[in-house]
């Protein structure tokens, strides 16, 4: 049975780092500020909205929350960015998406300043992931990093299989595993023989959008099992990844819900420990 890597466990031990981070610049005077967006009345981003700024309250930092409503136009929007960017007393800005259609997502996102841009969204921060250069990194694949770090899984030299190329989880999560000098490859729904890529896999990142798509045949004894993804079901809450039966084989995996979900929320408030460093110059 495999080690089960507990996102609760870790996300509590970044949080706490955190913590102590912004206690440490509030000691020099130097308050830590979050500014996020919500345009329109999506449920789900309702309710990560509220999580990121529970979080925030918890950490000691200060959370300004903007709901505006669905017909907000792109110059409302813009303007807004451009006065939160040039606010001191904010050191990021997250535009929660998705955003209604009428607004261009792209555009939004290039317009936060990259130095506030704690979802590593902009093109400038996804640039300087792919030079190894960079303070902010995607909250979902850092917190995989993070947790890989925390449980001593190596990555030099390994074979890493990473399913699915988004923007904001796949293609960042393949970077950070080739920093680290994993031999990697990334798959998507055009990729040939996926089962036997898997199969060669010791670090298989499942992030597809399919639930319970990796199955026992797909993974190889012994290999490290992140499941990223996250689905509603009859029964309840489950990854991409078929938990019960992969686990049996599996050295270490991470279950749905209690693995990967906790960590994207402490690495939100970590980046946004960094804004404020770096527009401090400190660290
Ligand atoms: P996405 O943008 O929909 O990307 C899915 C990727 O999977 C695409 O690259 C797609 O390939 C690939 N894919 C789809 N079907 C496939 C198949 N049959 N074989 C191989 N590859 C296939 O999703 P995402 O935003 O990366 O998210 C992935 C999952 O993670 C979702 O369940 C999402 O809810 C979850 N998620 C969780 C967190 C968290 O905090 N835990 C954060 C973000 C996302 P193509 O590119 O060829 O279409």
């Amino acid at each position: 049975m495999a080690k089960l890597i507990d996102g609760k466990v870790i996300s509590a031990a970044v949080k706490e780092r955190v913590k102590q981070g912004v206690a440490k610049l509030n000691e020099q005077g130097i308050s830590v500020g979050l500014a996020v967006i919500i345009v329109g009345e999506d449920p789900a981003s309702k309710v990560y909205v509220a999580n990121k700024k529970k979080a925030c309250e918890a950490l000691g930092i200060v959370s300004e929350e903007y709901a505006l409503p669905e017909n907000t136009t792109e110059d409302e929007l813009l303007s807004l960015i451009k006065e939160l960017n040039a606010k001191k007393s904010i050191n990021g800005i997250l535009c929660q998406l998705p955003l209604p259609r009428h607004l261009d997502e792209k555009l939004i996102i290039n317009s936060i300043l990259p130095e506030k841009d704690v979802d590593a969204f902009h093109p400038s921060n996804v640039g300087r992931i792919m030079i190894g250069d960079y303070d902010f990194v995607p909250c979902t694949p850092a917190g995989i990093m993070e947790m890989l770090a925390y449980e001593n899984i190596e990555v030099e030299g390994k074979t890493c299989v990473v399913i699915g190329r988004s923007n904001i989880v796949g293609k960042p999560m393949g970077m950070l595993l080739l920093h680290k000098n994993g031999t990697v490859t990334i798959c998507h729904s055009k990729t040939r023989n996926l089962k036997d890529i898997c199969l060669g896999a010791d670090i298989l990142v499942a992030a597809v959008g399919r639930p319970k798509f990796v199955t026992e045949d797909m993974v190889k004894e012994g290999a490290v099992v992140i499941d990223v993804g996250i689905h509603r079901t009859e029964n309840g809450l489950c990854g991409d990844v078929d938990f019960e039966n992969v686990s049996k084989k599996a050295s270490a995996i991470t279950p749905v819900p209690g693995g990967v979900g906790p960590m994207t929320i402490a690495m939100l408030m970590q980046n946004t420990l960094t804004a404020a460093k770096r527009q401090n110059k400190i660290g």
